[in-house]
């Protein structure tokens, strides 16, 4: 391997350390802590386990959370009608909701029901809004906690060719967008896309989203470019890999982000400076 690998959890502990620090002030001068509302609906494996890493998250940074683990069988009006309550709770400064929802609720009427300023996970039509048009204010986790990675690596990043690997609403497109806004020249690539490799090949910077392991192969990364693997696949025999073949990858490029202990920690830590922006908002210190 010749890559030098990115070290997201390290980055993200730190940030964590961070805000228990600017916690740990507001508390001295008598303001109470951010407070963030989670709710979970139904048992997805998957969606209990991101939930309770936010939780060890929020305890380490000292931010006080709260679960709402619903039943699978809530309705739409019942969810909408929890959110309204904690959009009113002057104690609540971030409402998340662990997505996917149960296939009977609309999800996006869900997101749009969230107040903007409590919109933590950035999701919200306001908040990607606002990013498009270069005004961000709470900023989608993943993307933004990816370009916390690239700017610690290369500072500036104007003038970078970004190739993004797809282009859903709370990785690809966002990503795109906070690409654009650092001055990079993006590419964003998706299922109807020809010639994949080409693209890719072309990269100073790749970010691949897509959930499949292994859909970008080493031999396409641009020597000395850098890789971010946003993936996250179990495989059959229990492991957790990414969408990058990454020993092939890391041969070529200058830098790659590895799964797990890369993107995944900082998409937390970026939920709490969400959060502890929101706070700030509310309850200015
Ligand atoms: P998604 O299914 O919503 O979107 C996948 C995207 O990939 C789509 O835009 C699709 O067009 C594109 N795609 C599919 N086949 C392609 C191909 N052959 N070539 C190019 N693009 C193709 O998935 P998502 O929610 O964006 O998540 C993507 C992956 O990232 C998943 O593994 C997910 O678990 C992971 N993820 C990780 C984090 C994190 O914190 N690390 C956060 C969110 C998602």
């Amino acid at each position: 391997m010749t890559a030098q690998l990115i070290d997201g959890k390290g980055f993200a502990d730190n940030l964590l350390d961070t805000f228990r620090k600017q916690v740990d002030q507001r508390v001295a001068a008598g303001k109470r802590p951010p407070g963030l509302a989670v709710i979970l609906v139904g048992e997805v494996a998957a969606s209990a386990i991101y939930v309770r890493n936010k939780q060890k998250a929020c305890d380490r940074a000292g931010v006080k959370s709260v679960l709402h683990h619903l039943d699978a069988g809530i309705s739409q009006t019942e969810l909408l009608n929890l959110i309204e309550q904690l959009n009113n709770d002057p104690e609540i400064d971030g409402i998340l909701v662990q997505l996917p929802l149960p296939s009977g609720i609309d999800s996006e009427a869900i997101i749009e029901s969230i107040r903007p300023d409590k919109d933590v996970d950035g999701f919200h039509p306001y908040n990607v809004g606002r990013l498009a048009l270069r005004l961000p204010t709470l900023r989608p986790c993943t993307p933004f906690g990816v370009m916390q990675l690239l700017e610690n690596v290369h500072g500036d990043l104007k003038g970078k060719h970004a190739v993004i690997v797809g282009a859903s609403n709370i990785v690809g497109r966002p990503m795109s967008l906070e690409l654009l806004l650092a001055g990079c020249t993006v590419t964003t690539t998706h299922r109807f896309t020809r010639d994949l490799p080409q693209h890719v090949g072309q990269a100073d910077i790749v970010v691949v989203a897509v959930g499949k392991p292994g859909i970008v192969r080493g031999e396409w990364i641009k020597p000395g470019a850098t890789v971010i693997d946003v993936g996250i696949n179990r495989l059959d025999d229990g492991r957790i890999c990414g969408d990058v073949d990454f020993v092939a990858a890391a041969e070529r490029a200058a830098y790659i982000s590895p799964v797990p202990g890369g993107v995944g920690p900082m998409t937390v830590a970026t939920l709490l400076a969400n959060t502890m922006t929101a706070v700030q908002q509310h309850d200015p210190l």
